[in-house]
């Protein structure tokens, strides 16, 4: 016991400010208007917090923190640098898993030298409930680990983006759960190691089985899961090391996610249950994708669509993954600009799920400048497609998919999306007629009448489309 300085009043108190100052951040970060001071508070709370526990904690030897620091610091801001953007949901993914690794590690960490974390008397027995902390703390951050793991491969393409689904695999999903809790339970009463590393080895195991049958478009719940699991990682690891501030932004951080994991779930009409379950409903996406027809098509040019747009009244523009990928946002803000200077009224409609991560058209936007009183939710514009002269999809595609609304064994069924068929011209950017979207399903809006393909890069096309309206 002799090993932990009791946290003075200061200390707690700056923990206090710190919480609230995340609390902040959190808020800021919730419309695009005030994200920059949102990441100030979490950034000022972040350095309040680190330089609280260091000044606190005497167990730890300086050089040996700073140079840690170092490096992880060193690490994580060469890759912000280097990722490109469309590699951000999969780094954000292998973020998460570290931080699941970081809470196992330490868990053990406490396990074996429980002495010096305060949690065992000479006799080296282990407080009750500091096991019980330890093993849920492992166990969750084991999950995150694995589950994490897998979200990362998918999401790299590494690993096939489909659900995958195991025979029986709620059965075995729902008994490795309660062999986890059960020894948890246990490991109160018998601290031998053979159960801490059993409660590990099964958490690692079900953070695989809970995330493989997972895919196709529910892959955005999977992030935000995450994001919420490695929260409560964190927060566990908060009650093994003593530490409040860590507590508290491992709880905000935990709930935030589940309050966005319940939001996608809404925005894309799923159970929050079922996702999280694994793969219900997913028998049908694993028959999704089948073979294309050849169906009769129109191709548009660049001219095509300058002249169509400038003699509009209202255009609505629908970004999607394919904008990311060709970074044509600032081209598509100069499209908008020229049009807005002809009279045209111009709207960008944001799917919640367009793209591969929460709010990721929504930044695009923002770095282009797009003015956000221009920017639109799915269910604040759906209805105005029906006044829309054109409907200019640019790099989306699983988001306007009109089998969301009508093929019951398509994997985007019961997803809503954009009423883009209601308008009266349809111009979809995309590079060939062979290539899906994330979900891997054909698309009807590409043989409506009044859908012209715009067939080419989407930086390319908006920058051809930019000439054209200077003629
Ligand atoms: P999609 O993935 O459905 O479609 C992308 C489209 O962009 C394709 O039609 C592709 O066609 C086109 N494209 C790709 N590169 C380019 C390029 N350089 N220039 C022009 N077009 C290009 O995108 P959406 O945004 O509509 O849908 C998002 C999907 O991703 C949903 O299914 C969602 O569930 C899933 N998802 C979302 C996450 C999130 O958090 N938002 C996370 C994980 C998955 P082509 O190849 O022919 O060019």
């Amino acid at each position: 016991m002799e090993h932990v300085t009791a946290v003075p009043s200061w200390a707690m108190l700056a923990y206090l400010v710190s919480g609230v100052l995340f609390i902040l951040a959190l808020r800021g970060l919730s419309s695009p208007a005030t994200s920059r001071a949102g990441n100030r508070y979490g950034m000022i709370g972040m350095t309040i917090a680190m330089v609280t526990t260091l000044v606190t904690h005497g167990i730890a030897s300086l050089p040996e923190i700073a140079g840690a620091i170092a490096i992880g610091g060193g690490v994580g801001f060469v890759t912000a640098r280097k990722i490109k953007m469309t590699d951000m949901p999969q780094l954000v993914a292998a973020f998460h898993s570290l931080v699941g690794l970081a809470a196992v590690l330490v868990g053990l960490a406490a396990y074996l030298n429980p002495q010096a974390f305060g949690i065992a008397g000479a006799d080296g027995i282990i407080e009750p409930q500091s096991r019980i902390e330890m093993g849920l703390g492992i166990a969750i951050g084991a999950i995150t680990f694995s589950g994490s793991i897998i979200a990362f491969l998918k999401l790299a393409g590494k690993m096939s983006g489909s659900p995958i689904l195991l025979p029986g695999r709620h059965v075995l999903n729902l008994g490795t759960l309660i062999a986890i809790l059960g020894l948890v339970a246990y490991f109160t009463q018998d601290q031998s190691q053979w159960v801490i590393a059993t409660i590990t080895v099964l958490s690692f195991i079900i953070g695989f089985l809970l995330i493989i049958p997972i895919g196709g478009a529910d892959m955005p719940v999977v992030v935000s899961m995450l994001n919420s699991y490695s929260g409560w990682a964190a927060a566990a690891m908060g009650f093994t090391l003593h530490n409040t501030a860590m507590i508290i932004t491992g709880a905000l951080v935990g709930s935030s996610g589940a309050i966005l994991s319940y939001i996608m779930c809404k925005a894309m009409n799923r159970g929050f249950l079922s996702v999280i379950a694994g793969g219900f409903g997913a028998e049908a996406a694993a028959g999704g994708g089948a073979a294309k027809e050849q169906r009769p098509w129109k191709r548009g040019s660049a001219e095509d669509a300058a002249y169509m747009m400038k003699e509009a009244e209202n255009v609505i523009i629908i970004p999607g993954y394919g904008m990311a990928v060709s970074q044509a946002q600032h081209a598509l803000r100069e499209m908008g600009d020229v049009l807005k200077k002809e009279g045209v009224n111009v709207k960008y409609a944001i799917h919640p799920v367009a793209g591969r991560m929460p709010g990721h058209m929504n930044v695009l936007l923002a770095e282009a400048n797009v003015p956000y009183d221009e920017v639109f939710e799915l269910e604040d514009i759906n209805s105005e497609f029906a006044q829309a002269d054109v409907a200019f999809i640019i790099g989306a595609n699983d988001v306007v998919n009109p089998a969301a609304k009508t093929d019951k064994s398509s994997p985007i069924y019961g997803m809503p999306v954009f009423d883009v068929d209601k308008a009266k011209t349809i111009f979809f950017v995309k590079r060939s007629m062979g290539g899906v979207g994330y979900a891997g399903v054909d698309n009807d809006v590409f043989y409506m009448d009044q859908t012209m393909m715009l067939l080419a890069d989407a930086k390319k096309m908006v920058e051809d489309i930019v000439k054209a309206l200077a003629h």
